[in-house]
């Protein structure tokens, strides 16, 4: 599994050493940025298996480095899936801090495998390796290919539950650590583990970019992202308005969690907005649309078609969804109602000239204000 192509590992080589110093150490620093102590112990656990397999995997048949090697491609699989396990709450309670501890007396085990007195356990730990004495070309022991089974699955189930990003890069490094121990050289060690690295740093970079710009309620594009957006506007383009129509009441009569329910319904349906319009959550149960390049008049169909896919769809009020608290009116009886839920909509055009979109917003916002006063559930035009 090593790197095939001589010219390109010519190349390379060179490069290998810094490699890993700049993905973990940008990945460590983001993750610190950022809050996430898992993809930080997951980076600094690939670090010290790198470091280990890099320093040891060449070093040729003593069965005390052989046995380092062993005691990485068994520790690193398990080591990985426990941490799949744990969220950012976790680790920061008692069970995070007996991980730390298991985690942290680990390179003491290390140094005890390199013992005189403990070769037997160091030729135990070996044994059963195909490929003969030397790594070069190792394969995996049975216990090794056991470890990296249960991890392999423990991880998957993990991701299964929970399907983020950082766990699925988690899956990644399961397998870049795979292929490292496999491989049986320190140089492809490198390569590998520090590739499992890189891909659970971008799984950091894309999950901190999603939070800041993505509102996590409706999964929609959030207020930042809009007002990024606006930057980005010129020439002829129309923004639209959209808010519920009486939402306190919603709120009141069915509960908080039946309006987070029906505002997640709504940012369902804007996603499927047509016509080049793109939804994003403005704040509470007002929604924006921009349509960049287009009018008032291109736009309004589309807004028109969004306004009656709301108002057919309604809200249909589950068990779960009924309220916890005693609503102040008595509500029908029957486990399932279809209740009506409409949206008024304002919008606006900026007329291809040089208009401000924040000026373009407020216009947006006067129309829906008199979409309310004229009755609700209904798209007005500025102007
Ligand atoms: P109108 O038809 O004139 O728009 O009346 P309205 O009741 O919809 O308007 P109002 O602005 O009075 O009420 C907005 C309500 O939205 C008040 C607030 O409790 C609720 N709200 C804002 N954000 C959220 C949220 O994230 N979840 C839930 N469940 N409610 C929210
Ligand atoms: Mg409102
Ligand atoms: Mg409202």
């Amino acid at each position: 599994m090593s790197l095939q192509v001589d010219a390109l590992r010519g190349a390379l080589e060179p490069l290998v050493p810094v490699y890993p110093w700049i993905v973990f150490g940008a990945g460590v620093l983001l993750g610190w940025r950022f809050h996430r102590l898992q993809p930080i112990l997951a980076l600094v656990l690939l670090l010290a298996a790198e470091r280990t397999l890099a320093t040891f995997a060449d070093a040729g048949a003593a069965p005390a480095d052989r046995a380092v090697t062993a005691a990485v491609a068994l520790l690193l699989p398990l080591d990985l899936a426990v941490l799949a396990w744990h969220s950012e709450r976790s680790l920061r309670a008692g069970a995070g801090r007996l991980t730390l501890a298991l985690l942290l007396i680990q390179p003491l085990a290390v140094v005890l495998v390199r013992q005189p007195e403990l070769e037997s356990l160091a030729r135990a730990l070996d044994a059963g390796r195909a490929g003969g004495p030397g790594l070069r070309g190792a394969a995996l022991t049975q216990p090794e290919l056991l470890a990296f089974g249960a991890a392999l699955a423990l991880a998957s189930a993990r991701f299964a539950l929970r399907q983020t990003l950082i766990q699925s890069g988690f899956l990644w490094a399961l397998l870049a650590a795979f292929l490292a121990v496999g491989a049986g050289t320190g140089l492809a060690a490198t390569v590998y583990l520090t590739t499992g690295g890189l891909v659970l740093v971008l799984a950091l970079v894309e999950t901190s970019h999603h939070m800041a710009y993505d509102d996590e309620l409706t999964g929609l594009p959030g207020r930042r992202a809009f007002e990024d957006a606006l930057l980005r506007l010129g020439g002829q383009f129309a923004i639209a308005m959209l808010d519920i129509d009486h939402f306190k009441r919603f709120n009141d009569e069915h509960g908080h969690d039946a309006g987070d329910q029906l505002l997640r319904m709504v940012g369902a349906t804007l996603t499927r907005t047509e016509g080049g319009g793109r939804a994003f959550r403005y704040g509470g149960e007002e929604f924006a649309i921009l349509f960049p390049g287009r009018s008032a008049v291109d736009a309004l169909p589309h807004l028109e078609a969004l306004r009656r896919a709301i108002e057919a769809t309604g809200f249909t009020l589950r068990g779960r969804d009924r309220p916890t608290q005693k609503p102040k009116r008595p509500v029908a009886a029957g486990p399932r109602r279809k209740l009506s839920v409409t949206v008024s909509i304002g919008v606006a055009e900026s007329d291809g000239g040089e208009a401000d979109p924040r000026e373009v917003v407020k216009a947006a916002d006067r129309a829906l204000y008199r979409a309310k006063g004229a009755g609700r559930n209904r798209v007005v035009c500025a102007g």
